[in-house]
């Protein structure tokens, strides 16, 4: 993959043939994977780019040509080329930040099985994704490369079993999605021999970037294992387009309620008009915005994370000027494992000087 971008786009979807393009296994092997598929795409020589590789070492990277189409290369600050483009801060870092803030590890009573709220536990199944998003907080399990194993799921099938207030299980990763579909329909199939196991969620963001990947097959087979959910990350409007709409749409005709779980992340969506674009375009889609994190302190993360009092601002307006079926939760799971808390917005908390006790 060495196409010069033509203007306006990284990789042109022009150049390529209908059959390759809208074929998620061709989109999904033809990746940016290097620094001279990089080179290539910049029309730089490779040289140029050193600041990158030891980047590449600790964090590789990974761009769909679909996710290509829809930004400038050229534009450094362009929203969509941040949340995938390596920058050198992921490992020249002033505040540091840890490796697993959420201290996820210790809540895994099986290798890849977190369970730490009574009723839901989350597996991971895959380290891979078919975008590796520089902000993401399990970043650290990229290098491990830690592939899907039949037999690391059947020791997570084998505790839930054996957990009866385990009501909800949650596929995660990495990205399940990038599975085929018999890996699929065996992991959904496991799950759901467990009596207990009363609802299945997916969490992927395959629909944002790689969202050939929703196939009609796919639609069938996710459709047997109702009531499925499905939580992708939409972080921008120009994230919305024809391509994911479609596959958001195949998803809520098959019974699969999509939901959306955004990060907060600095220069990228954290003000009030990129905001209302995103959650009014998931509304125009029928996504409905679930969550709104806080970016955690990930290593390697620092340069996008915003001030919480940033993020509260922002909702509060939205909370007094959009619509209630657009608004998302902002939440912020706090480091040290101890869960989610939600940040709702009050009229007061503009004023932070006010004294909460006067209210009541
Ligand atoms: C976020 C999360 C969940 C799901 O929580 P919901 O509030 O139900 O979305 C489950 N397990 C872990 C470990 C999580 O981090
Ligand atoms: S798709 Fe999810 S797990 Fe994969 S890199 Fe992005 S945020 Fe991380």
């Amino acid at each position: 993959m060495t196409n010069k971008a033509d203007k306006g786009a990284c990789l042109n979807k022009a150049s390529f043939t209908d059959s390759d393009w809208t074929n998620w296994k061709w989109q999904f092997s033809n990746r940016v994977r290097s620094l001279n598929g990089l080179a290539g795409l910049l029309g730089v020589p490779v040289d140029s780019l050193s600041s990158w590789e030891d980047v590449l070492h600790v964090y590789p990277v990974a761009i769909s040509p679909y996710y290509l189409s829809l930004f400038d290369c050229a534009d450094e600050s362009d929203p969509l080329r941040r949340q995938c483009f390596p920058d050198p801060r992921e490992i020249h870092f002033s505040l540091g930040g840890v490796d697993d803030p959420l201290e996820e590890e210790r809540d895994m009573p099986v290798p890849g099985l977190i369970h730490r709220y009574s009723d839901r536990c989350l597996a991971i199944v895959t380290a891979t994704c078919a975008v590796y998003c520089r902000h993401c907080n399990r970043k650290r399990l990229w290098k491990e490369n830690v592939k899907f194993s039949q037999r690391r799921f059947q020791t997570m099938v084998d505790y839930i079993a054996r957990t009866p207030e385990l009501r909800e299980v949650i596929i995660s990763g990495g990205d399940p999605l990038t599975l085929s579909d018999e890996k699929l329909d065996w992991i959904l199939g496991s799950l759901r021999a467990i009596k207990h196991v009363e609802v299945l969620r997916i969490g992927t963001r395959v629909p944002v970037t790689l969202p050939m990947r929703v196939t009609k097959e796919l639609c069938a087979l996710m459709k047997k294992y109702r009531p499925l959910w499905l939580n992708t990350q939409f972080n921008h409007p120009r994230e919305i387009t024809p391509d994911s709409a479609r596959a958001c749409e195949m998803l809520l005709e098959s019974g699969i309620p999509v939901s959306n779980q955004s990060v907060l992340l600095k220069g990228i969506n954290d003000d009030y008009e990129t905001m209302k674009d995103l959650l009014y375009g998931l509304e125009r889609i029928s996504v409905r915005p679930y969550y709104l994190f806080q970016c955690d302190p990930v290593r390697g993360v620092d340069h996008f994370r915003t001030d919480i009092w940033v993020g509260m601002e922002m909702m509060e307006k939205l909370w007094h000027n959009i619509s209630g079926l657009c608004l998302p939760r902002f939440v912020l799971d706090s480091p040290g494992g101890r869960g989610k808390i939600p940040f709702q917005p009050f009229s007061f908390l503009s004023d932070r000087k006010a004294n909460l006790q006067t209210l009541f």
